[in-house]
């Protein structure tokens, strides 16, 4: 018999696939990390067993424990796996732009849910920011995993995301795009592909229009779970060769070809890294191989960027179809 002990031991593994259809023209493979296939439906998934299990050996986390973090969602569903495995209690802090979908995932899993103002700034004490270190400090046998300061969250990245991709590419890959929220992801991922290539591997950082990654005015967009508004100590920009700067209307025009022509169902930040994955790879040539790293999937967006009507609403082209008169007699 072959099974695992508990669902948050399948973290991990996740699969590279080639993309078909978008990358028309494009000379290189492209190919994509598909994030989804984690059991939380997200890269998340990985650093919530990375800081549980540093945070145990540390004793900043024993039985009886309280996880207590602010997340916009992903990292909230990956910690509640670990949670669960291990008998914590969580009590997870959203700021209300995201509320929604993603909070019934995180009630669903059985977590206690803040919603926050988002229209604060992070010292501002109803910011997620503060109500997450007001509680943690509050709840006895509280622990709060920081995942914007904690350096679990990279090294998760660095143990499995990087190794595999390197596996699985035999040491053929020639650049890494990512999308940066914490920067975990492309400073553990990034730091281990250029470590195991000696430095020919390029490190492409994906960010959306309105944040501070990759210079520019700062100011508010839609796509969700990467861009900021200030440097977390989690992101290592020393890790990273360049920008992509991507537009909220290239991003969701993406997700939703990913969706449609590659059905790969992904999340908006997906669609982000993707743009910017085919900006690189238009310069490059036959033999260079790019890694696109798809976030999470796209049942979080069911009501955003799924939805026609919110995209209209909002000034973004709506994907067109077809019509077919006799299905749109029905
Ligand atoms: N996309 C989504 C949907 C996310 O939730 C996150 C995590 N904030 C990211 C991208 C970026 O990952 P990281 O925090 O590792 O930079």
């Amino acid at each position: 018999m072959r099974y695992a002990q508990h669902i948050a031991e399948l973290v991990g593994h996740t699969p590279l696939v080639r993309l078909n259809s978008v990358t028309a023209g494009i000379r290189p493979t492209v190919l994509a990390k598909v994030e989804y296939f984690n059991p939380g439906g997200s890269a998340k998934d990985r650093i919530a067993g990375a800081i549980i299990d540093a945070a145990e050996r540390e004793g900043l986390l024993a039985p009886g424990g309280t996880i207590v973090e602010a997340t916009s969602g992903n990292t909230g569903t990956g910690l509640a796996l670990v949670a669960l495995q291990r008998g914590y209690r969580m009590v997870f802090v959203v700021p209300d732009k995201f509320a929604g979908a993603k909070v019934a995932t995180l009630r669903g899993y059985g977590a206690e849910v803040v919603v926050t103002p988002t229209s604060v700034e992070p010292t501002d004490p109803r910011s997620y920011y503060s109500v997450a270190a007001r509680l943690a400090a509050e709840i006895p046998g509280a622990f709060n995993p920081n995942q914007f300061a904690n350096q679990n969250g990279p090294r998760g990245h660095f143990e499995t995301t990087g190794p595999e991709i390197w596996a699985d590419t035999d040491g053929r890959v020639t650049h890494f795009v990512a999308g940066i929220g914490t920067g975990g992801t492309i400073t553990g991922t990034g730091r281990y592909l250029k470590q195991a290539s000696e430095g020919r591997v390029r490190v492409v950082g994906a960010d959306p229009e309105g944040s501070i990654y990759s210079g520019g005015p700062i100011h508010g967009y839609h796509v969700e779970g990467v861009g900021e508004d200030f440097m977390p100590p989690t992101f290592d920009p020393s890790v990273v060769d360049g920008y992509e700067r991507i537009s909220d209307a290239e991003s969701f025009a993406m997700t939703r070809r990913l969706a449609a022509e590659e059905g790969l169902f992904v999340g908006g930040s997906s669609g982000m890294a993707v743009v910017a994955a085919l900006r690189t790879a238009a310069e490059l040539d036959e033999d260079d191989l790019v890694v696109v790293l798809l976030p999470d999937h796209g049942r979080g967006y069911l009501d955003k960027l799924y939805d026609d009507q919110w995209l209209a609403e909002r000034g973004y082209d709506v994907p067109t179809r077809p019509v077919d008169p006799v299905v749109a007699e029905v």
